[in-house]
């Protein structure tokens, strides 16, 4: 008796010092909320943007816009350090209507320039799963009237898309009525079985980095990444690889059939202005236009 006596205390002890860590948890990522919401207010949020490349012919086919916080006391800040303290609050919605807002504007300032590419932007499952998604989507493109809705892409992850197929796959189907286009992050992640991919009408299947970054050295990634480019042609979906970090990966993806790209090997995402200066002076390594397709593809 004595014995289970102290058990229960410790189990109630256990109990009480967890819901203490718990109290404090909630706290502080409600302090992190409302900081964000400010943060929104005060248009403290930046865009960077990433280029894609076509590999062989060096052409630039669009950028990805990637979100940072420029933080007044703790610098420029990449979206895993606060993204996913508003992930299930409304603010996620509002800070995701502002980057499609952003969005549009650079793509109007990059047409204006005489730039025409074509921007993603990252959308997250909840966002993408609100009653409303499409009205608001096309709310925001009626305010860039100058913007052809096809210059806009959105990235939905893989294995968010899989969350509930049936709904996204309206979505995605009555974004595409609109223009907007759809790719898949992180592919090969969310392990799709193919009647989910013959069900999501996605313009671009999108190779998750992990995949790329290993191709060269881990047999399994390299027929996987074989897999999808399979999966693409099969499908008609055009395909890009992200993490392309060296000339050695754009190489063997080029052998492979795939000729877009992103990654730290052609550009780190920058701002909009430093994307384009440097879309004036890229041009692709000589030997990624030297590169064959394999035959067998
Ligand atoms: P993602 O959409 O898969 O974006 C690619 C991430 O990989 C970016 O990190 C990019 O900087 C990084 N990257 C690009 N090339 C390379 C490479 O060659 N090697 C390596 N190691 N990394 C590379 P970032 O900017 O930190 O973004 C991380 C994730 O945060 C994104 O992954 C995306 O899921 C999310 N995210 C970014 N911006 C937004 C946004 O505006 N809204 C939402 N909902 N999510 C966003
Ligand atoms: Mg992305
Ligand atoms: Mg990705
Ligand atoms: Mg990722």
């Amino acid at each position: 008796d004595q014995a289970m006596y102290q058990a229960k205390q410790t189990g109630k002890n256990r109990f009480h010092l967890f819901d203490a860590d718990h109290e404090r948890a909630v706290r502080g990522r409600h302090e992190s909320i409302a900081r964000i919401r400010q943060a929104l207010a005060d248009n403290e949020f930046v865009l960077h943007y990433q280029p894609k490349v076509n590999m062989r012919t060096g052409a630039l086919i669009g950028a990805e816009a990637l979100i940072r916080w420029a933080h007044p006391e703790r610098g420029l800040l990449a979206p895993g350090m606060f993204l996913p303290d508003i992930e299930t609050d409304p603010t996620n919605i509002a800070l995701g209507e502002w980057v499609i807002a952003a969005a549009l504007t650079q793509i109007d300032t990059w047409q204006q320039a005489g730039i025409e590419i074509t921007v993603s932007v990252n959308v997250s499952a909840n966002h993408l799963q609100q009653a409303d998604f499409v009205e608001r989507l096309q709310a925001l493109l009626d305010k860039a009237p100058d913007v052809p809705p096809a210059h806009l892409e959105l990235e939905v992850l893989e294995s968010s898309a899989l969350e509930d197929i049936n709904h996204v796959s309206k979505v995605i189907a009555a974004c595409a009525d609109l223009g907007v286009r759809f790719a898949l992050d992180d592919f090969g992640t969310g392990y799709s079985s193919l009647i989910y991919l013959k069900r999501l009408p996605v313009h671009v299947l999108k190779i998750d980095q992990g995949f790329v970054r290993d191709m060269l050295h881990d047999p399994g990634d390299l027929s996987i990444l074989e897999g999808v480019l399979g999966l693409a042609r099969a499908f008609h979906r055009e395909v890009i690889a992200e993490g392309v970090e060296t000339e050695q990966h754009g190489k063997l993806l080029l052998q492979l059939g795939c000729e877009q790209a992103q990654g730290y090997g052609i550009a780190r995402p920058m701002s909009a202005e430093a994307l384009t200066a440097w879309a004036q002076g890229w041009t692709a390594p000589v030997a990624w236009a030297q590169t064959g397709q394999l035959d067998h593809q």
